[in-house]
């Protein structure tokens, strides 16, 4: 056998390396904070990665791959998969033929984010596989697992990451013969993939059926094993939790869960009655815990305090001791501010002054929301700023309504969500436009100007303006004559 050279690879990494070695046909998604490096990594190691104009879009490009009987991947950050959940529950009842493997990137104690949502319920929810790796051997050999059971039960598969995992370097081990691509080609079967009612019908119960077969094929899986310890504690986890655990509780026998939907529970059981202590370790939602405990298993949880923010070590023997007590104050970090060349600073400081009623969106202009600017009055999500502007302009007494203002974005994102908000509903009155101004540096993650086959930017297709063009339209708006803004060029930050 050929040998293969060990790497350093962070767990992005390891995914884009083994998506190249198991022969992925083509890589889609959408960027963001902590996945975006997946399809970077695929393309610069000759893999065919491409972004789409929103995680929903990517979904259905990497299901139309499977279709066609060839390996995709399809790569996204948590909340991301908000936006792919249509395609996505919905797949799970057509099945796929090629492999599919859904890259969910968590982001628990929110680095980079505006929610750290738990997306190992969208697995429970949607009835799809979950895969959970601690580190990026793991993250790489998943890969080829999630594969494997993709095209064994003909399901996508959600390969579930966590920002430790996505961005700490360990050693990998690439496998020594890669797969080649197989050949496309295109089966018809109407039945199991036009989802009326009559044929969706069928299509759930033999989800259930394949997932029940699953659960008991994942009794014996080697993706959970156990980790032999002392009786008197055992511990229960998957993910980056397993090595917090370790570390935190180096005596105690351990069960590590890779494979996390559906749950061996036999196994789990078997584990708990090993032990004379059984608890749960594991980040941000009681996901584990609460399917352990309505199987019948006695295991405990932790605190509710340790459901918000990262696990560590440290806190992981807190929760072994049971401790509720105050956790010390994480010292405090330099809070982050808008670039000092930023154009935008001109654009804030004017909506202040006047009083602005601000609809903000996600992005580095976000942080017009902190002093000496405090020109943002909402940020809910990524293309918010548009719909809930015009639900504020709808109902605002005409003095309040007439200072609203849609804070948008990223010309992207104007393509990618926002322009819903600007949609003619089918029926009712026509919609009331928000004022808004573009955004085509900042520098947050969703920034995909530099991806994989990033096409032109979206500004020069759609010609919307930047904060000169914003103020020339509010001088308008006012009936009075435009004035030239001067131009500043921004420091990407
Ligand atoms: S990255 Fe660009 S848009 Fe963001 S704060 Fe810096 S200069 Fe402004």
């Amino acid at each position: 056998m050929a040998s293969v050279k060990r790497q350093l690879l962070s767990g992005d990494e390891a995914i884009a390396l083994a998506a190249r070695d198991a022969g992925v046909a083509i890589g889609a998604g959408y960027p963001g904070t902590p996945s975006t490096e997946i399809l970077e990594r695929f393309s610069e190691l000759g893999g065919r990665g491409q972004w789409s104009p929103n995680e929903k879009v990517a979904l259905e490009v990497a299901l139309g791959v499977a279709f066609a009987g060839v390996r995709a991947l399809a790569t996204m950050k948590h909340v991301g998969l908000n936006v792919a959940a249509d395609p996505l529950f919905t797949a799970a009842y057509t099945g796929v033929t090629g492999g599919l493997v859904v890259v969910s990137a968590d982001d628990p104690g929110m680095a980079s984010s505006q929610n750290e949502q738990d997306n190992r319920r969208y697995a429970v929810a949607a009835g799809v596989p979950l895969l959970e790796p601690s580190d990026s051997q793991e993250a790489y050999d998943f890969v080829f697992a999630a594969y494997e059971i993709s095209e064994r039960w003909k399901l996508p598969v959600i390969l579930r990451v966590t920002t430790r995992v996505c961005h700490s370097y360990t050693l990998v081990e690439p496998r020594a013969s890669n797969r080649a691509q197989a050949t496309p080609r295109f089966d018809r079967d109407i039945r199991g993939r036009v989802m009326i009612p009559a044929y969706a019908r069928p299509a759930h119960r033999r989800l259930r059926q394949k997932l029940a077969e699953i659960q008991e094929w994942n009794e014996s899986c080697s993706l959970n094993r156990v980790v032999p310890g002392g009786s008197a504690l055992g511990l229960i986890t998957s993910g980056i939790s397993f090595m917090h655990a370790r570390e935190a509780a180096p005596d105690a026998a351990v069960l590590k869960l890779g494979f996390t939907h559906p749950l061996p529970m036999k196994k789990i059981a078997e584990f708990a009655k090993s032990v004379e202590r059984c608890v749960v370790i594991e980040e941000g939602d009681p996901c584990l815990v609460e399917a352990i405990r309505a199987a019948g298993i006695a295991a405990e949880g932790k605190p509710e305090m340790y459901r918000f923010g990262e696990l560590d070590v440290p806190r992981v023997r807190r929760i072994l001791r049971n401790d509720t007590s105050p956790e010390a104050a994480k010292p405090p970090g330099k809070p982050p501010q808008l670039c000092d060349a930023c154009q935008y600073r001109l654009v804030f400081e004017t909506l202040r002054r006047k009083e602005c009623i601000v609809a903000g969106d996600i992005g580095c202009y976000t942080l017009g929301v902190l002093q000496p600017f405090e020109a943002i009055d909402s940020c809910v999500c990524m293309g918010a700023s548009l719909g809930v502007g015009l639900g504020l302009r709808h109902v605002l007494p005409r003095d309040q309504a007439r200072r609203v203002v849609s804070v948008i974005l990223r010309p992207q994102r104007h393509q990618r969500v926002g322009r819903n908000g600007l949609q003619p509903a089918p029926r009712g009155p026509r919609a009331d436009h928000p004022r808004q101004f573009d955004d085509s540096d900042d520098g947050s993650p969703g920034a995909s100007r530099h991806g994989p086959e990033a096409g032109p930017r979206a500004d020069e297709q759609v010609g919307v303006g930047g904060p000169g063009a914003f103020a020339r339209g509010e001088a308008r708006a006012r009936g009075g004559t435009p004035r030239r803004f001067p131009r500043i060029r921004a420091r990407v930050g």
